[in-house]
């Protein structure tokens, strides 16, 4: 017995010398924590989501954790409270490549993930990234790809950022019948989701689908990736912000620069009569299992707007079948929801636009075994479907 005991030390002191010093990072793009301990025997890295207040709600993280064995399991104990512990956390051993953790063990406001990793280096986040890097690449590379694809700066941020977009159309249908529609995501950093949706569905439109050339013949679209790049880039969370949340700066003098280049854009459309439909793509609570809309208050549509609505929710509940599956209520963002619910961007859309367009935000579980990045962007093909098969409901014709 004593021999075992022996050997059993010596076998110990072995593994914990050749282990490294575990070394967490956030000096990168959208990087963000509060490393508040790591236990470099137990292999146990403490943090908590290290955004600024004044910069939003402090519930993202993001960081690199160097140091590692290929093959140790790493204690990942994250806090923050319900917004910033998802039941599994996202993880990569290449930074680009996402993928869930098995789900943790919750105790209090924490949270606490164990991964066997298979690498010196490994990334751990509160969902799949995607920065502003990655908006710029896509945009670029669906630009490069797609004859039918322009990728443009929609608007320099406050701190001088690019915010890139891209226009979609195809040859098809005279200009002056085309359809117009404004998609983006990101007024809330944080909600990466959001992005990875949008990929989805801009991937989907520029491929060889019939439903999507038909979409690209008919239609004018403009993506948005990252309304708030400044925020994404530097790891805060953007929601209710200092001085305004995007989604609550849809005024006649909008603070962000991309909320009024959005509402510039929109509006050349709708004065010329092409513009149809908004959508806005964000992440919901915690306990939101299944994606909805929110809607406009039903006494800001017209006739016809409510026709639309109804037809577009059809049309969305038809194809955005899962497994992250449409749920069967729709929600009201009118007066009872917020009191700066006019400044809301859909709000704002439907009030400022004509009466037949349809502007909706679309809000996709991040709570879920299926929010990742596959099943993000498998909405967004679904969406493609849904914004296809609505087109075809002639949604300009007056209500009889
Ligand atoms: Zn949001």
């Amino acid at each position: 017995m004593r021999h075992g005991v022996l050997a059993l030390l010596l076998v110990a002191s072995s593994v914990a010398a050749s282990a490294a010093d575990l070394v967490v990072s956030t000096d990168f793009e959208g990087g963000s924590a509060d490393v508040e301990a790591v236990d470099q025997e137990n292999r146990v890295v403490r943090i908590s989501p290290g955004g600024q207040r004044k910069r939003g709600w402090v519930c993202w993280w993001y960081v690199r954790i160097d140091g590692l064995v290929p093959g140790e399991t790493l204690v990942l104990d994250v806090g923050g409270g319900v917004w910033a512990t998802p039941d599994r956390a996202t993880f990569s051993t290449d930074g680009k490549t996402w993928q869930q953790t098995e789900r943790g063990k919750r105790a209090g406001q924490r949270i606490v993930f164990r991964q066997k990793c298979d690498a010196e280096t490994v990334w751990f986040a509160w969902g799949p990234p995607f920065t502003p890097t990655d908006a710029t690449a896509l945009c670029e590379r669906i630009a490069e790809e797609s004859p039918h694809a322009e990728s443009f700066v929609l608007c320099k941020t406050r701190r001088g950022r690019p915010t890139p977009a891209l226009r979609i159309r195809q040859d098809g249908v005279a200009n002056e019948e085309r359809y117009g529609l404004w998609i983006q995501a990101r007024q809330h950093a944080w909600e990466s989701g959001g992005s990875w949706v949008g990929r989805g569905f801009v991937e989907w439109l520029v491929s060889d689908d019939p439903d999507a050339e038909r979409l690209r013949k008919s239609a004018v679209v403009t993506f948005v990736p990252i309304m708030d790049v400044d925020n994404t880039a530097e790891g805060h969370g953007g929601k209710n912000q200092s001085p305004q949340d995007h989604n609550r700066d849809w005024t006649d003098q909008p603070y962000w620069r991309a909320v009024e280049a959005a509402q510039a854009g929109i509006g050349k459309l709708d004065v010329a009569g092409r513009f149809d439909l908004f959508v806005d793509l964000h992440n919901p609570g915690a306990n939101d299992r299944r994606p909805f809309f929110y809607t406009p208050p039903a006494d800001l549509l017209s006739k016809r707007g409510q026709r639309n609505l109804a037809a577009f929710v059809a049309a969305a509940k038809e194809e955005i079948v899962g497994p992250l599956e449409l749920a069967d209520k729709q929600r009201v963002s009118g007066a009872g929801y917020d009191k700066a619910w006019r400044a809301i961007s859909k709000n704002w859309v439907t009030e400022h636009t004509r009466d037949h367009v349809v502007a909706v935000t679309l809000e996709t579980s991040w709570n879920t075994p299926h929010s990742t990045t596959d099943g993000y962007q498998r909405v967004g093909r679904e969406l493609g479907e849904a914004i296809a098969t609505y087109f075809e409901q002639s949604p300009r014709t007056p209500v009889e």
